[in-house]
């Protein structure tokens, strides 16, 4: 089962990762520092003409992105900053366990680094999935064949996930939804006018028969063709990005005994057993029912022969990291290279603590907080969320756009907003994990299977509220609409988004906009549509839905002219929930920054007024640096903007920077009144 985020709406992706000073570190003693990194300032760029160059110049001038990194900034930076911290408590682990979980912890990562093993096996760990698939003789297999894929994380074209019921959110479900792509997006597949695309498809092709090669399939190149044309017509058949985010049209809720109608051709029923859901749920949810009748038609006009040469890439493919060098080197060349831009693979360790943290992240951020998680920290950010609340709450009332009786049911969801700090009350249970210190392949398995068990067994259960969807070492924060929960991991409370020496000013811009663009998706496109307490119901008046509606598409279409590279544009409907959340939770910071200086007038530091600094501290959050195949990825799929588009085209909106900088009619960052966006 792969762990998606579809509902959970994240402050940002992370791709790879340059250092920046800490501004904090060089405060002359009893001055507040600023918290603005003064020195990446390029005062050759006015801030009235693009504000994310003159605050990051410097830095974008003199940074390159590490070999190993398809994209480099602030959240990188801290990313990478924890590895070593985590290398340390894992190696630790692996030299005297304290515990069961640092037995699980150490041997996990043993078998990462016993590199002579590894070589030693070459492609024995996979030899029996291979042949076992090899002797299949009738599709039949197939539905078994799917839900084993689901259960140890292969891709498939059916995929599973369990999470709580959209319209009766005390409940958990399972929802079944379009998978089993090879590349990123269907785009890649269908857009042949696009030169680059079609390059990436073209190597992707040869790239599939290298790997089929290595596994010592005689017949590679007319089996990777095969396999690139089944993947076609799938992408054919999937929704698009912007079709998946719309959370009414993806609610699709089916009698158990029914589902299998969508696909007469697919035994269901075989499928259904074979996950584990049958006997468990008496209705399950269908994301996209349109694709799931057109693949029955697609499974059943491809030959036999070509679907098992996919489903044997797809083994080879989820094992590729945990084999010998030559598969690890081929699949780096195509996944790290062509699609991403790096030129060299990360050192082993890294790879390693990467791995183990995905088996027993929680395990290893036990120990993270324990060592790197300051007490104070938490306490600091419980106030700044209360503030931020504050703002939002008061911001309701004053919105000239919604209707009384809409802006009292947005008050009672906000009220209903649950926040968690840092790590979770309660730490997960390992103990149902047997890892072993010689068998690298059949732990990343076993841990696979673990999660997938987890997830099953929540079907018929209270919802467990405790839970969090990301580890306390992430360097990101997120909304889960169903919990109304808003959720800040420790790793992400350090500068430059969280600076407990710095000013306020600094903090209330970057980790303040961070809190605001978390609260701010429980009110966006897709936040909106659920009630406080998690449910899809629609608490709008028409009125307030059409007025919403007019702001939004002046949004879509506003971040729709940024252009990050030649020939591509950002894409506003893809991208509109963050921006949204960008634009609300900054407007919002700013009002709490205000409020939090009960009337005082802010001090000037470094040259700056407080209002300055505040801007400054968004916009140094997203100084950023992108490889050219990364970015045509991230826009594809990501639906967040790229990080120049996260501060200037935030900044254009925002009244108080106008006044900060002031901002008029002929300045390039310059917008008229009655073309900027906030809504909330
Ligand atoms: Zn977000």
């Amino acid at each position: 089962m792969k762990r998606h985020l579809l509902s959970a709406l994240t402050l940002g992706l992370l791709a790879g990762v340059c250092g920046f000073a800490n501004a904090a570190d060089k405060a002359p003693a009893g001055k507040a520092a600023s918290g603005i990194a003064v020195e990446y300032i390029d005062p050759s760029v006015r801030a009235q003409d693009d504000f994310f160059v003159h605050t990051n110049g410097k830095w974008l001038a003199t940074t390159e992105i590490p070999a190993d990194k398809s994209s480099w900034g602030a959240f990188h930076k801290l990313h990478e900053d924890t590895q070593p911290q985590l290398r340390k408590i894992i190696e630790d682990a692996a030299a005297s366990a304290k515990d069961a979980d640092q037995q699980r912890i150490g041997d996990f990562y043993a078998s990462f680094m016993d590199e002579a093993r590894v070589e030693q096996l070459g492609v024995a760990p996979i030899k029996d999935k291979l042949a076992k698939i090899a002797a299949i003789g009738d599709k039949k297999a197939l539905p078994q064949l799917f839900a084993e894929f689901n259960r140890y994380g292969v891709t498939a074209p059916i995929n599973l996930t369990i999470h709580q019921d959209n319209k009766d959110s005390t409940k958990y479900v399972v929802d079944f939804f379009q998978d089993g792509l090879g590349l990123p997006d269907r785009d890649y597949y269908l857009k042949k006018d696009d030169a680059k695309l079609a390059e990436a498809l073209a190597k992707y092709e040869i790239h599939v028969a290298k790997m089929l090669t290595l596994a010592g399939d005689a017949n590679a190149a007319a089996n990777a063709k095969a396999i690139v044309a089944f993947e076609t017509e799938i992408a054919k058949i999937q929704w698009s990005k912007v079709e998946l985010r719309d959370p009414v049209k993806a609610y699709n809720k089916y009698d158990i005994a029914k589902v299998g109608e969508l696909m007469p051709a697919f035994d269901w029923n075989a499928y259904l057993a074979a996950t584990g859901v049958q006997g468990k749920a008496t209705y399950v949810i269908v994301s996209q029912p349109t694709y799931f009748q057109a693949l029955d038609k697609v499974l059943a006009d491809t030959p036999l022969e070509s679907l098992k040469a996919y489903a044997q890439w797809q083994v080879i493919h989820d094992a590729a990291p945990y084999l010998s060098k030559a598969f690890v080197d081929e699949n780096f060349a195509f996944y790290g290279t062509t699609l991403s831009g790096a030129t060299e693979n990360r050192p082993r360790w890294k790879r390693a603590v990467s791995s183990t943290e995905g088996a027993l992240g929680e395990a290893i951020g036990k120990v993270y907080v324990q060592q790197h998680f300051p007490a104070e920290y938490k306490a600091r950010m419980e106030v700044l969320v209360k503030n931020l609340l504050t703002a939002f709450r008061q911001s309701i009332n004053t919105l000239d756009w919604m209707t009384p009786a809409t802006k009292k049911e947005a008050q009672t969801k906000l009220a209903k907003f649950t926040t968690k700090i840092g790590y979770p009350n309660k730490w997960r249970d390992y103990s149902a994990l047997t890892v072993k210190r010689d068998d690298l392949l059949g732990n990343v398995q076993r841990a696979s299977e673990f999660n997938y068990n987890k997830e099953m067994n929540k079907l018929g259960k209270p919802i467990d509220r405790d839970e969090w969807l990301m580890t306390p070492q992430t360097v990101n924060a997120y909304y889960n609409p169903e919990m109304n929960e808003i959720v800040f991991p420790a790793s992400i409370l350090q500068p430059p988004f969280f600076d407990p020496k710095a000013d306020d000013a600094v903090n209330y811009g970057a980790i303040g906009g961070v809190i605001g663009h978390e609260i701010s998706h429980g009110f966006d496109d897709q936040g909106a549509q659920y009630d406080g307490d998690g449910n899809l119901r629609d608490w709008w008046s028409p009125a307030d839905h059409k007025n919403f509606k007019a702001k939004t598409s002046q949004l879509v279409a506003q971040y729709g002219a940024y252009s990050p590279l030649p020939g591509y544009q950002v894409n506003g409907e893809l991208t509109l929930g963050e921006n949204i959340g960008d634009n609300s939770g900054l407007a919002v910071a700013h009002k709490a920054y205000k409020l939090s200086l009960k009337g005082k007038k802010a001090p000037v530091i470094d040259g700056l007024t407080g209002d300055q600094r505040f801007y400054m501290g968004w916009a140094q959050v997203w100084r950023m640096k992108m490889r050219e195949p990364a970015q045509i990825v991230q826009i594809k799929t990501d639906p967040h903007a790229p990080g120049q588009f996260r501060a200037n085209g935030t900044m254009r909106n925002q009244p108080g920077f106008y006044e900060a900088f002031k901002v008029n009619s002929g300045d390039k960052m310059y917008l008229p009144p009655k073309e900027r966006v906030i809504i909330w």
